[in-house]
């Protein structure tokens, strides 16, 4: 039997900003596009695994950005002890994905090797390139490496059956995402590889770049791989909270992905 996965958005910070600086070139209609920060669970009947794992209190003071709940606190609302929690997968490097290095104890974190390499070598030299990132993110990272507790991928890798990861680069060079199989199918968490539904369905990439034509080619990668467009699910977008149905009575920013998008008339 093909197994599937229980599929979950949630959210733990927030950030206000006008659409201009969500796209390449700016936005003709500015207007008020928030972004949402959210970490992922993928729960399957034996093993459960972490798609990024957001930033912690400290940091959002630092950033400017609004913690709405502790990640791990998050995790523990659907069940999910973070102390037990074996495996990580890290898209990227950038703050947003890659803090709270204590939450995991016992984790193994999956990374792609150009993004280790990019975030740790001499393009990491220019400002404008590691705006994104923290030295002790990625410092922490290079601990684990040390202490056994990272594998590194190289483009596409299997994690767990029916469970796959998928380098498309783009807004950071070593960018990965998560193919899943859920109940209504092959579902994409393409984290920063879209930022917001608006970036891969209008073909204009979010700003924060390490290429464009990679960012661009990401798009159609991830749509290639998620059974219908309904599929992708963007990394940023409040929108996602609107489109899919509340996992726990009374709390709107927890979602489940594997069911279908709510219908709206
Ligand atoms: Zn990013
Ligand atoms: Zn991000």
């Amino acid at each position: 039997m093909s197994e599937t996965y229980d599929l979950f958005a949630i959210r733990y910070g927030h950030h206000h900003r006008t659409a201009t600086h969500n796209f390449l070139g700016g936005d003709p209609h500015d207007g008020p596009m928030p972004l949402d920060y959210f970490v992922w669970a993928i729960v399957g009947a034996k093993r459960s695994f972490v798609f990024d794992t957001g930033f912690d209190a400290p940091r959002a003071a630092k950033r400017q950005r609004t913690l709405l709940r502790p990640v791990g606190e998050g995790l523990k609302m659907i069940g999910i002890n973070p102390d037990n929690v074996e495996d990580v997968i890290i898209s990227h490097m950038h703050f947003d994905h890659a803090g709270n290095h204590e939450l995991f104890p016992k984790a193994r974190y999956h990374v792609q090797d150009t993004e280790m390499k990019y975030c740790t070598g001499r393009c990491m030299c220019h400002h404008a390139l590691r705006i994104p990132f923290e030295a002790d993110d990625v410092t922490a990272m290079v601990e684990k490496i040390f202490a056994d507790r990272v594998i590194f991928h190289d483009g596409v890798s299997e994690i767990a059956p029916n469970l796959t990861v998928h380098k498309v680069g783009g807004h950071s060079k070593g960018l990965q995402v998560v193919r899943v199989l859920t109940r209504r199918g092959w579902v994409v968490l393409g984290s920063d590889a879209s930022h917001f539904y608006a970036n891969f369905e209008q073909g204009r990439p979010f700003p924060v770049l390490e290429s464009v034509s990679d960012t661009l080619e990401g798009y159609a990668t991830m749509r290639w791989l998620a059974s219908s467009n309904n599929h992708v699910i963007p990394g940023h977008d409040p929108l996602v909270l609107e489109r899919y149905p509340a996992a726990l009575p009374d709390v709107g920013d927890i979602v489940r992905l594997d069911a279908d998008p709510i219908q709206r008339n």
